[in-house]
Parts: C-alpha cells; sequence; structure tokens
C-alpha cells in the first residue's frame, strides 16, 4: 500500500537509491509539491477537527446517560460477549466485529476484512510518520544525524510492506463483496423505501448516493494506493525487496506485461500519487459530515451499549415541567449518539413485526428521521444523509416548532411497537430503540394522544388493578373450580408465590389452564399460594405504553402487599410480569428470585416429581419474546418438552430470535383492525409450514393471540395452540383414585 501520502508525510530520501532496502517518499513530487500537500492536509486535519467538534457538541447538548460504567465495564472485560454479542457488548466484539457476522457471516467476515485494513494502513501511516517527521527531525535537532534515529528500511521496512500489501487486499476484497450485495444481490433489508409511505411522498436519493460515495470512496482509496505503489515498483526497476510488497509488485509485473517502460512509469508516477493523495485527503475531511461518522461513532456506542436497559426502562426526563421529550436536550448523549450510529444495515427493519404486519413503523426509520431532526435542529452537519419530502414536512422539515412525539414521529407509528425488543437484539452497532420510543410516548400519554380502547384499559387498571375492568374479588374465581383451595400467602406462609398475572386469572378461556397447573403443582407436592385480590397487574406493559405515574402507582401497592406476604420465591405464569419482578422491581427497592413456571416445571420433571407417559408428538414451540428475548429463559421450556417424549421441531425464528406475537408494548390493548397482516398470524404460518401438531406456548396472552391466529388462518384443524402445562397434564400419570367406599359393599 501506499506511504507515498497519506501512508508517508515525510521529506526524506526523496530520489531512489537502489541499493537501499526502503522506497522513496515524495518521489517525484518535488519541493513546491510537498508544500502544496502539506498545506491540504493541514485543511484536511482542520476540517476533520471541526466535525467532529460539531458532532461532540451536539451529544453534549444531551442528559447524562449513566453509561461510564458500562463502558468501562466493556473496556476491561476484552473478550466478553464475542460469542453471545446480544449480552455483553466489549472491545472484543468491536475488535472481531462479532456483532455484525451474528446471523450474517459474509458480511461480518467482509467487514472484518475492511475495519481491520483500515485499521493497518492507518498505524502504518502513522508508523511513518514517526519515523520521518518525528524521529528523523528530533534526531537532526539533537544529534546532527536524522538519519541514523530512523527505523523505516531493512527487514522492517520488508515485514511492514508485506503486512499493508495484505490488508490492503483484505480491505479491497471486503468492500467488493458489500458493494456487490448492495448493488447486485440486493437484500430486502437495504432497500430504503419507507413503511406505508407513497412512492412519491419522500426521495432517500440522497442516501443512496451517500452509501455509494462513502463505499466508492473507501476502494478509490485503496485501489489508487495499490497502482501509486506498483507504479514506483516499475518506475524503480522492480527492486528486489520490494517483493515484499506482494499485491503491488504482481501489480507493478501486469504494468510490465501491457508494455509500460519504465521511464514512462518514472515520469507518470506523480499523477498516480496525487489521485491517491487526494482522494484520501478528501475522505478523510468529509468523514464527520457524512454516514462514513459511524466509523468513529459505532465503536463508542457499542461500548456504551447496555442492554439491561431495555429490560429495565430508563426513568423519564427530570424536567418536571413536561413528560417525555420534546427537545434536543431531553435526549441522552448515548440516544443522540445511537442517532449518528445507524448504518441503514436494515436489519431492525427486516425483523420488525410491526413493519411486517403492515404497520407505520420500520425501527430503522425511526432513528434515521430523528438523526435527521436533530441534524436540522443542531445546524445540519450532514452533507448527504438526507430524505426530501416535496412538501418539506417530517423529518426534513427545519421547522423548530415540530413535536417530535406526533410531528416528527407520527403517534401512530409510536403506538405500534410491540416493544419485542428485536430491533436492539438485532442491531450490530449497539442502538436502543425501545427506550427511545418509550419516551417517546409518554408525551403523547401525557397528551392522551392514543386509542379509546388503551385509554380504557388504562382506566380499569387505575381503579381495579386490572386491565379488565373486573373487580379485585373475581382475581381468584378460578380457583373456585378446584378441589383444594390454594393457599393464601398473605396469611400463611408457603414456598412459593405464584404471581398469577391478569390473564391467566381474568380471562376465562385461560382458566382451565391455571387449574391445571395448580392441579400438577398439588400432586408434586410444591407448596405455592397466590395473593388473591391483592395481586395487581405487575405493571411492565403499562410502563411500555409511557404511563409512568400508573406504573408507580402499580409497583408502590404490588411491592407493599408482597412485603406483607410469606414467601420464599416466586413464580409466574406470565412472562410479562416475570420480566417487571426481575428487572423492573430491583430499581425500585423490591428484588426477589423469580421464575417462569416452565422452569418449575423442568425442575418437577427432571428430579421424577412426576410419573411420565411419554406424548411422542411432534410440536413446535414459540419463545414469548419476554420469556426468551428479553430473559434468556429459553431450555428450560425445551426440556419440558424433552422429558415429555415430544419431538420438538424448531421454527426458523426461535429463542432469542424469535418473533413477536403482537400483543407486546400495550398492543394487546390497541386495534390492530387496520394490519395487512396480524404479526401472530405471521407467525402460526411459520409454524403451519413444518408439519406439526401442536403450536406450544407458555405465555397466557401467547394462547390468546395464536388460538385466534390459528383460527383465522384457517390453520386450526391442522395445528392444535396448546399451553405447554395442558401436555405436561396429558404426559402426567394421574394417582389412582381413592378405593371406593366400603360401606355397602357386598361381604
Ligand atoms: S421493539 Fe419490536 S415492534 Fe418495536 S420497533 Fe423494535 S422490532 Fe419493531
Ligand atoms: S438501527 Fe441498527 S439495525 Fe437498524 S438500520 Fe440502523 S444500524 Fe441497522
Amino acid at each position: 500500500m501506499s506511504n507515498g501520502a497519506t501512508a508517508g508525510l515525510v521529506r526524506a530520501s526523496s530520489e531512489f537509491d537502489p541499493d537501499a532496502v526502503t522506497r522513496p517518499i515524495f518521489w517525484q513530487i518535488g519541493t513546491a509539491g510537498e508544500v502544496v500537500f502539506y498545506v491540504l492536509a493541514t485543511l484536511t486535519v482542520a476540517l476533520f477537527a471541526f466535525g467532529v467538534w460539531r458532532r461532540v457538541a451536539k451529544y453534549r447538548r444531551g442528559r447524562s446517560a449513566g453509561r461510564w460504567a458500562t463502558v468501562k465495564n466493556a473496556l476491561f472485560t476484552p473478550t466478553a460477549g464475542v460469542r453471545r454479542r446480544a449480552d455483553r457488548h466489549s472491545v472484543g466484539v468491536v475488535a472481531t466485529n462479532a456483532s455484525i457476522g451474528r446471523r450474517a457471516r459474509a458480511v461480518g467476515l467482509a467487514h472484518f476484512g475492511v475495519f481491520w485494513g483500515f485499521i493497518v494502513l492507518f498505524l502504518g501511516t502513522v508508523t511513518l510518520t514517526v519515523d520521518y517527521d518525528v524521529l528523523r527531525v528530533t534526531g537532526n535537532i539533537v544529534s546532527g544525524d536524522g538519519e541514523s534515529w530512523r527505523f523505516f528500511h531493512g527487514g522492517f521496512y520488508e515485514i511492514y510492506s508485506a503486512v499493508l500489501d495484505v490488508f490492503a487486499l483484505a480491505a479491497v476484497v471486503g468492500l467488493g463483496y458489500l458493494m456487490v450485495r448492495r448493488g447486485m444481490i440486493k437484500p430486502f433489508r437495504l432497500n430504503y423505501s419507507r413503511a406505508q409511505q407513497p412512492e412519491n411522498g419522500y426521495s432517500r436519493k440522497q442516501f443512496v448516493l451517500g452509501d455509494w460515495l462513502f463505499a466508492g470512496g473507501l476502494l478509490a482509496i485503496l485501489c489508487t494506493g495499490l497502482l501509486e505503489e506498483s507504479v514506483r515498483i516499475r518506475g524503480t526497476g522492480f527492486p528486489d525487496h520490494e517483493k515484499w510488497s506482494p499485491v503491488s509488485w504482481a501489480l507493478a509485473k501486469g504494468w510490465d506485461s501491457l508494455g509500460l517502460s519504465q521511464s514512462a512509469a518514472h515520469d507518470g508516477y506523480p499523477v498516480f500519487w496525487w489521485l491517491h493523495a487526494l482522494l484520501a485527503l478528501a475522505f478523510v475531511a468529509y468523514i464527520p459530515y457524512s454516514k462514513a461518522m459511524h466509523m468513529l461513532a459505532d465503536g463508542v456506542n457499542v461500548l456504551a451499549h447496555d442492554r439491561a436497559a431495555t429490560l429495565r426502562l430508563p426513568d423519564p426526563q427530570p424536567d418536571p415541567t413536561h413528560a417525555g421529550y420534546t427537545s434536543i436536550g431531553d435526549f441522552t448523549w448515548k440516544e443522540l449518539l445511537d442517532l449518528d450510529s445507524c448504518t441503514k444495515c436494515g436489519r431492525c427493519h427486516e425483523v420488525c413485526p410491526a413493519r411486517t404486519g403492515g404497520a407505520p413503523l420500520s425501527p430503522r426509520d425511526l432513528i434515521l428521521d430523528l438523526r435527521q431532526w436533530v441534524d436540522v435542529q443542531s445546524g445540519g452537519i450532514a452533507i448527504l444523509d438526507r430524505e426530501r419530502r416535496p412538501d418539506q414536512t417530517g423529518p426534513a422539515s427545519p421547522n423548530g416548532s415540530t413535536p417530535i412525539a406526533g410531528g416528527v414521529i407520527p403517534a401512530e407509528t409510536l403506538w405500534s411497537c410491540t416493544t419485542c425488543m428485536a430491533c436492539v437484539e438485532t442491531c450490530p452497532v449497539g442502538i436502543e430503540h425501545v427506550g427511545t420510543i418509550v419516551q417517546l410516548r409518554r408525551t403523547l400519554v401525557e397528551s392522551g394522544t392514543m386509542d379509546p380502547t388503551l385509554q380504557t384499559a388504562l382506566q380499569n387498571l387505575a381503579g381495579q388493578g386490572n386491565s379488565f375492568g373486573k373487580s379485585a374479588r373475581m382475581r381468584s374465581k378460578w380457583t373456585k373450580a378446584l378441589d383444594v383451595k390454594i393457599k393464601d400467602a398473605r396469611k400463611e406462609p408457603v414456598h412459593y408465590l405464584w404471581y398469577v398475572g391478569d390473564y391467566a386469572s381474568y380471562d376465562d378461556r385461560l382458566a382451565e389452564n391455571s387449574r391445571t397447573l395448580a392441579r400438577l403443582l398439588t400432586q408434586a407436592g410444591v407448596d405455592f399460594g397466590i395473593l388473591y385480590e391483592d395481586e395487581w397487574n405487575s405493571g411492565n406493559d403499562v410502563r411500555r405504553v409511557g404511563e409512568e405515574g400508573l406504573f408507580e402507582l402499580l409497583v408502590e401497592h404490588n411491592i407493599e402487599v408482597l412485603a406483607n406476604a410469606q414467601f420464599e420465591q416466586i413464580f409466574t405464569t406470565d412472562p410479562h410480569t416475570l420480566n417487571a419482578l426481575r428487572n423492573e422491581y430491583p430499581a425500585k427497592g423490591a428484588t426477589y428470585t423469580v421464575w417462569h413456571y416452565t422452569e418449575l416445571l423442568a425442575h418437577l420433571l427432571e428430579s421424577g416429581a412426576f410419573d411420565i407417559e411419554p406424548l411422542g408428538e411432534k410440536v413446535t414451540y414459540h419463545d414469548p419474546c419476554y420469556l426468551g428475548r428479553y430473559n434468556r429463559v429459553t431450555e428450560a421450556p425445551r426440556r419440558v418438552l424433552q422429558a415429555l417424549g415430544c419431538e420438538l421441531v424448531e421454527m426458523p425464528r426461535n429463542k432469542e430470535n424469535t418473533f413477536c406475537c403482537g400483543a407486546g408494548g400495550g398492543r394487546i390493548w390497541m386495534d390492530d383492525s387496520k394490519l395487512s397482516e396480524r404479526p401472530s398470524a405471521n407467525r402460526i404460518k411459520e409454524a403451519a409450514a413444518l408439519d406439526v401438531g401442536h403450536f406450544v406456548v407458555a405465555c397466557p396472552k401467547d394462547m390468546t393471540m395464536y388460538s385466534d391466529a390459528a383460527k383465522t388462518t384457517g390453520h386450526d384443524a391442522t395445528l392444535t395452540v396448546a399451553d405447554i402445562v395442558q401436555l405436561v397434564d396429558r404426559a402426567v400419570r394421574k394417582p389412582a383414585p381413592p378405593a371406593a367406599d366400603p360401606v355397602g359393599a357386598p361381604a
């Protein structure tokens, strides 16, 4: 790779010396050329620094994010998360590009080549600068013999040449693949069409131009560098030591075979040198004003990423004069950095269940719209990264009075989110969409901008502690049909407190499943109890709706009730409740050991608590988002199915890569009739293609959503939606009934 310009801010040895194992710097450029180069380089650095300063000034307008401890942890656990990048972010994840290669190995490999190619070339430039501009100059001042201080010759030079050449080639190959993928393979995720926007209502041509300028610029720099070096090798007559630059050497041989004479290469060399130098300088100056900014932002964003911040949502911004976000100053610096980190890779766009179902939401576009709005509010730093709209509305509008929630981001977009976290999980650069969406929803809730059905549900929750609007006394009605009375954990000590949840308590279609679980636990001798009418909704989805005051109210009540109950551990039927109790309540000072009922069942089955008659059925299992993705409970339900002797056939989207049923984040309380396809229907179709008899669920809401979806898609005749507890019940051999009453029996 070249060190004549970008790789060689050097003055010495501009003449070629055939005996020296090194290369001439500024060869054929002349003193005037050197001066021009240094002037341009200084201008470049100034432009670059100015752009970076403006970006940093923008982030500094944001609030504290409390993430420095996260960054510190990431820095000091270098390899953590390399294999499971979604859980831990670290220097190792950044260095290996593990988050980019996850579920996209070829892209990860190509990006790895580009990433390390440019890092090594940059370090090569720094090395030369140290040699020529620091050691040589210092040596001249101190001893009058700067040449003897230098190390850029001999064996060092040969190794240096080989390393830089190989990494330059890796970058060219990686970049070539990424460009072919973007320009010819054209995967869906790289299509910039907006969700639910008329095609003539916006233009994203500048996005496309910016992408190609970025990728094309990098490729041009690499290619002109290699060409420039090859012409120098040809022009200096193939010095033997230049074989250590294998790529450039091969190219030089190519020049030779094409008939380029040594004198022509000698004379033409400055053209290549200047082309490479000017491209490189222009690109460096362009970085902070373009998509290339992600090269600086992403590393920090990945290190500052905290997945726990989606499990336990951030508190509202502290300004008491308004709720939610209404200005840049309401965002945290991490949220502002998130916006600049987006590479438009489209992975979140592809997996989002709202977008899949035809809702007007794409997490990618939400980030890009916010980015454009923040950029406009900050005086406009980006040059090409702009969407245009003919009517100058939306994110393109420079109008500072446009509200963010309900303006820059339409209310229906914000309400479309199921908070499934698929976007956060898949984003390779650590962007946390859900927290930002909920902060914006808080503004909508404050102004009452919401579905009437949601409003009713929230009123019910505030008045009765449940979204059904039924009286608290009705909560334990499902227990009445049991033979034994379930212990009241408020009145007597129990080992397990069963936090039943609203749906498993109030929905008549689900009551039998609750009773089945109660009977099985009783049969296994498990000591458990419930809170009867004192159990209130845990508040998980209320918080995700953005109703922070109601969330606080529910949590306060539940913590008080739990404090007066006598139990060792909690288990719950509801993954949403599990998330709240495990992750939200500790921040409110209440920490419990919380299990999902599948974890308890797996333990009971494996410890021989039940006598099992294997079912031998072919089933598939749906991981609820709040269980599988949020809380990583993916193995316990599978262990249950294995213990029951079921053959599990996995759906393509499984475990933490599961697909949302469409009910989360309060969506279950909203109208979904406008969707072109409900996420639950999409999921049932995925399962129906597997030729299995059962679609097994482990969440009461899933039971409701998927039973309906199986009917509406016409798959209910061949695919039975079953709660996992129903399968356990069918497999467990029941104890023999008590002997018949001997009274009156024949003697
Ligand atoms: S959380 Fe789920 S529904 Fe919401 S934007 Fe992300 S992927 Fe879409
Ligand atoms: S938010 Fe993340 S996943 Fe979505 S397009 Fe941007 S970089 Fe890709």
